[in-house]
């Protein structure tokens, strides 16, 4: 199964079935694994070009709950790509100096260069997130953001870079299940925050908030795909295809060498 981009309201399917693939399991675990080392490994052909063509950059936006694997995904989608070529930036809560700042300061400081693969693990989409949620942002101030960010991702695109936009989208069964796993392994005790549970505990006003952000910053240029998530690998098969298509697009080459560089011979 492609992941759509968003094109309209009708697209936003956020309830708990759409978190799993139609008839996923009609393939075996094995042929999804298949699947994604092709996707993976045309991943890391194509960055080869990619980074010697130089002419455009990549920016894979990663959205969504705790424990929705985005973590997982950069672990599984990007693991046979170059580290020099690609660079991974997490966001938080903002420090008092981002928070003085506006909101897409930090963020336009992690855009990838041309030639670069960049991954944001959360995003500016949390600045409309969360503050919608908490009650610092009313409708307006919501609205607002999205319009600021859809110029701030025209900007990018003008300018060379591609963004691709990911939400992967957990239902409330798998969550728990995994937050559960987090409290009980000790190895995976330390992803666990207490603040899990309270963004849990407001699982409805994320949806509505992420319905909306979603609805207003699909844009043409920069368009949402919402990825069923509760199944990993599968997430995984999805999430790399999207990504090797995208890069497969570009019409990607490697720079001719000059003619005098041609007629050298290293003796
Ligand atoms: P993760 O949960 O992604 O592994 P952290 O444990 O560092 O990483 O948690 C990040 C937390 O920071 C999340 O709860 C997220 O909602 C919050 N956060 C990120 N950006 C913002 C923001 N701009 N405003 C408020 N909270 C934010």
């Amino acid at each position: 199964m492609k992941l759509h981009p968003v094109k309209s309201a009708r697209d936003i399917r956020l309830d708990d079935d759409d978190a799993r693939v139609p008839g996923a399991g009609r393939q075996s675990g094995k042929a999804v694994e298949r699947a994604t080392a092709k996707q993976v490994e045309r991943i890391a052909t194509l960055q080869r070009v990619f980074y010697a063509d130089g002419r455009h950059a990549l920016l894979i936006v990663l959205q969504g709950r705790d424990a929705s694997g985005k973590d997982g995904t950069i672990r599984k989608v990007f693991t046979a790509v170059n580290p020099q070529g690609c660079t991974v930036s997490s966001f938080g809560v903002p420090t008092p100096l981002e928070a003085r700042h506006d909101f897409l300061w930090r963020v336009h400081a992690q855009v990838p260069p041309r030639g670069m693969i960049g991954i944001f693990n959360r995003s500016h989409y949390e600045d409309i997130l969360v503050p919608r949620v908490h009650g610092q942002l009313d409708k307006d101030g919501m609205l607002e953001r999205c319009e600021q960010v859809n110029d701030f991702e025209r900007m990018l695109g003008e300018n060379g870079v591609t963004i691709l936009k990911f939400m992967l989208h957990v239902s409330r069964d798998e969550q728990r299940r995994r937050l559960q796993e987090r409290i009980e392994d000790p190895e995976k005790n330390w992803k666990f925050r207490a603040g899990d549970l309270d963004d849990r505990a407001r699982w409805d006003e994320f949806t509505r908030a992420y319905r909306a952000v979603l609805k207003h910053t699909s844009t043409k240029h920069a368009p949402w795909r919402i990825v069923p998530a509760d199944d990993k690998p599968l997430r995984d098969r999805m999430v790399a295809e999207t990504i090797a298509d995208a890069l497969d697009g570009l019409d990607l080459r490697y720079p001719k060498a000059d003619t005098t560089v041609k007629d050298l011979t290293v003796e």
